[in-house]
């Protein structure tokens, strides 16, 4: 059975993610943005936490910890590579390292760039990739530690996912992300149609994550960079896929 998945809004615009194996009673949490909402959903649930699996060091993924570490008691995973920015692991991985929920065994991938040390979450079984400030919604992390480089190798692990995996990000930017894409490619068809239905979703207030893989190689210029119309499109015909990355990241940091 594929594991059961909540989305829980915290703070301003941050996503965490609860996954939960119905046979076992295994419930994991996917970062740490703030105690309370993390706390009342597993509360309203009846669900126990066994685990805490963090993405990166920034605070607004992380701060929450100690007070749902000490409310449940759950044991806290994240980078080795990180573990001087982190809280106190009790267990470091590394890429490649598996975790166990229940019955479904989710392996981690180093997804740097955003941070150095940043990590994704994949659990194939269940088509679920937790992926915070690395791929997003129409868009990625910013570059604060890596080089364009070192982006674009970590969305090209991501985007060789299969189409139907859910991405579930960290960040409710997918209006701003994708009126930035329109910028690179105005007449993609499917990009005109995903701002459409967006902007229908925010509308109503619900959630823009988690996002089909799928729709974000459709759409997502970062997962776009490697294609000879977008390449066109920023002036770079013939140029590494890299480079292109790199102009499409430094015109969305000045978006
Ligand atoms: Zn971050
Ligand atoms: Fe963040």
């Amino acid at each position: 059975m594929p594991l059961e998945f909540v989305t829980v809004p915290c703070l301003k615009d941050n996503y965490a993610y609860l996954i939960h194996d119905a046979e076992s009673g295994q419930t994991a949490l996917i970062d740490a943005p703030e105690a309370a909402p993390i706390l009342a959903e597993l509360q309203a649930r009846g669900w126990k936490l066994g685990m805490i699996l963090l993405t990166h060091h920034h605070s607004d993924h992380i701060q929450g910890v100690p007070e749902i570490a000490a409310a449940t008691g759950a044991v806290v995973l994240g980078a080795r590579a990180d573990a001087t920015r982190l809280p106190r692991l009790d267990r470091a991985l590394a890429e490649g390292d598996q975790i166990t929920v229940g019955g479904e065994t989710g392996h981690v991938l180093d997804v740097s760039g955003h941070t150095m040390g940043h990590i994704a979450f994949i659990f194939p079984h269940s088509n679920l990739a937790f992926t915070a400030d690395s791929l997003m919604a129409g868009g990625c992390g910013r570059l604060f530690e890596g080089t364009p480089g070192t982006m674009w190798a970590s969305l090209s692990k991501l985007a060789a996912l299969p189409g139907e995996t859910l991405i579930c990000s960290g960040h409710e930017y997918t209006t701003s992300n994708l009126r930035f894409a329109a910028t690179i490619e105005p007449e993609n068809p499917a990009l005109l149609a995903r701002i459409a239905s967006i902007a229908a979703a925010r509308s109503e207030g619900q959630a823009t994550v988690p996002s089909l893989l799928s729709e974000e190689l459709a759409t997502n210029p970062f997962l776009r960079a490697g294609l000879p119309q977008v390449k066109a499109a920023v002036g770079l015909s013939g140029a590494s896929d890299a480079e292109v990355f790199a102009e499409i990241r430094a015109r969305k940091d000045k978006f």
